[in-house]
């Protein structure tokens, strides 16, 4: 008698840090006896190649608590370190795998890593299990629906995912005793198959010694905690008639209601988020029309959506989507503001938070993008991009680049604002009022003796940019709009968007 054979798979985890809601893994432990959860540190995977201290703890974060969750079912999450390809291959022979199960990492930059996987497996005949639960929506099916090209704005976006429907509800965690799944505990690479301990084991140093006092916590345990009190706060917020608070009342300081760093690492889902946020709203206004209270989470879906098919979206050169805007060179000037030392309180409190805690508030973002690029210093955004990727815990190419070419008016055409710039004097007053001279005394920083005086005129640099950017708004408009007659509108129609959108 031929006795059943056995289905031994490896899910590999990239992005997608959670075993709650993931489609692949779910479908792994109904088809296979045995699974073998790894991480490859291979320098790129989950932005490793950017990352900074701070974020890549943060990643370790989420894998020790993958480990302790696999643990807890006998198992435990196996790393290792070198090339996905060779890895795999190696492991594909010594486990005898018949399955590899991971989520789609949907960002173009992670494609070409993911073919070379496919075409191993393929010539192995190992069966892939991909599936789609990074996004709320399969970017291609959006491009597919709209046309064969990306919805270049916010308003087709929405359009074209009504069409497509309601994403999906998410999965539970899949019941692993229930499944009888087994975790087969590998002596492979023994010393060095744990999750690093440190990120000074994977040789990234701090880059501030303030990053000692760690603000941010990962894993999908935690990420769980901070969606209850996430959705408490969205509770009393919808009780007032308000939504979204995080964005409607920023507080720059208290950083923690953030579920952007689960967002982007994957230990929470994104269809979780949407859901509860859905059926909180439901249980209190019943199925009344909903403002758009996941508004923001389409946002993310939309530069998602715009960067999957164009490799170039987080760079000028080539990148059919952004305009080719002469930005200056200014490597002191770039410095000042890299290292929060431009002389503007507000600018380099920001710059200085997002390296020593790693998470800065959205209003705050817009504020230092605007004052790098077209509000002050007339560099290019690109600089911009690089320093966040590295400090950003939440640091994400697509949604990151997507942001940046916004506040710098170099992509998604009809937001030439030249007109609107954020004050890195008032905008700043306004979120949080400078400390008085007793105050400053107090501190022992007094502006101008202890901390540097302005490096650019806010006023003079401003009026300049305005003209520049009029002169690339007139090009544009040469190039793109020559037959447009009602264009006229279409500034102060976006204008109102753009500042919505940014909760200014
Ligand atoms: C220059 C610049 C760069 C940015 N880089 C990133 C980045 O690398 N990663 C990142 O996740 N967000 C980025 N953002 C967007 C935004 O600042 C953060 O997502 C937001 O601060 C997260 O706060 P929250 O979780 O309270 O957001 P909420 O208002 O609660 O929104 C819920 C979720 O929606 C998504 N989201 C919110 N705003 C945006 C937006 N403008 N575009 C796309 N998705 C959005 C995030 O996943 C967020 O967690 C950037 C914004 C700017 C101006």
């Amino acid at each position: 008698m031929s006795s059943k054979p056995t289905f031994n798979c490896i899910h590999w985890f990239r992005h997608g840090l959670r075993l709650s809601d993931m489609p692949s893994l779910y479908q792994a432990a109904k088809v296979c006896q045995k699974i073998y959860p790894i991480f490859i540190f291979d320098g790129f995977t989950a932005g490793l190649k950017q990352a900074g201290f701070n974020r890549t703890r943060y990643l370790l974060d989420c894998l020790a608590d993958l480990d302790t969750q696999f643990k807890s079912f006998g198992g435990r999450l196996i790393c290792f370190h070198g090339n996905c390809v060779q890895i795999l291959e190696s492991l594909i022979k010594k486990w005898s795998i018949t399955h590899i199960s991971f989520e789609q990492d949907p960002e173009p930059i992670w494609k070409e890593r993911d073919d070379l996987v496919k075409q191993l497996a393929n010539s192995l005949g190992v069966e892939i299990i991909e599936k789609i639960s990074h996004t709320l929506w399969d970017p291609e099916k959006v491009i597919d629906m709209n046309g064969g090209e990306a919805p270049s704005n916010y308003e087709m976006f929405c359009h074209t995912v009504n069409v497509i429907g309601q994403p999906d509800r998410p999965l539970p965690k899949p019941d692993f005793t229930q499944l009888k799944t087994i975790f087969p505990l590998d002596d492979y690479c023994e010393d060095t198959a744990g999750v690093p301990s440190s990120p000074l084991v994977l040789g990234v140093k701090m880059e501030s010694e303030k990053q000692i006092n760690q603000v941010w916590f990962g894993g999908e345990t935690i990420s769980m905690e901070l969606l209850a009190d996430r959705l408490s706060l969205e509770k009393s917020a919808f009780k007032v008639g308000d939504y979204l608070p995080t964005q409607s009342t920023p507080d720059i300081t208290i950083t923690d209601k953030s579920l952007s760093p689960a967002l982007r690492h994957g230990c929470l889902s994104v269809r979780k988020f949407y859901w509860d946020l859905h059926d909180l709203y439901e249980s209190i206004f019943g199925n009344s029309v909903k403002p758009r209270i996941v508004g923001q989470l389409i946002w993310r879906e939309f530069f998602y959506t715009m960067s999957v098919n164009n490799p170039c979206y987080g760079q000028m050169a080539n990148n059919p989507v952004c305009l080719q805007i002469k930005w200056k060179q200014d490597s002191a000037a770039l410095e000042a503001w890299s290292t929060g030392k431009t002389g503007y309180p507000f600018i380099d409190a920001a710059m200085r938070q997002l390296i020593f805690e790693g998470w800065i508030h959205h209003a705050v973002r817009n504020a230092v993008a605007c004052f790098l690029t077209r509000g002050d210093l007339w560099l290019s955004w690109e600089h911009g991009l690089k320093v966040f990727l590295k400090y950003l815990i939440d640091a994400d190419w697509s949604v990151c680049a997507g942001n940046w070419m916004w506040v710098s008016s170099s992509a998604f055409d009809t937001i030439l604002q030249s007109d609107a710039c954020i004050s890195p004097i008032m905008y700043g007053r306004w979120l949080e009022p400078t400390a008085p001279i007793e105050v400053q005394k107090e501190a022992n920083c007094i502006i101008g003796v202890d901390y540097p005086e302005p490096i650019i005129n806010h006023d003079v640099a401003f009026k300049t940019n305005q003209k520049l950017m009029e002169s690339v708004k007139n090009v544009f408009l040469d190039h793109r709009y020559q037959s447009m007659s009602n264009f006229k509108h279409i500034p102060n129609r976006y204008l109102v968007l753009w500042l919505k959108h940014y909760g200014i």
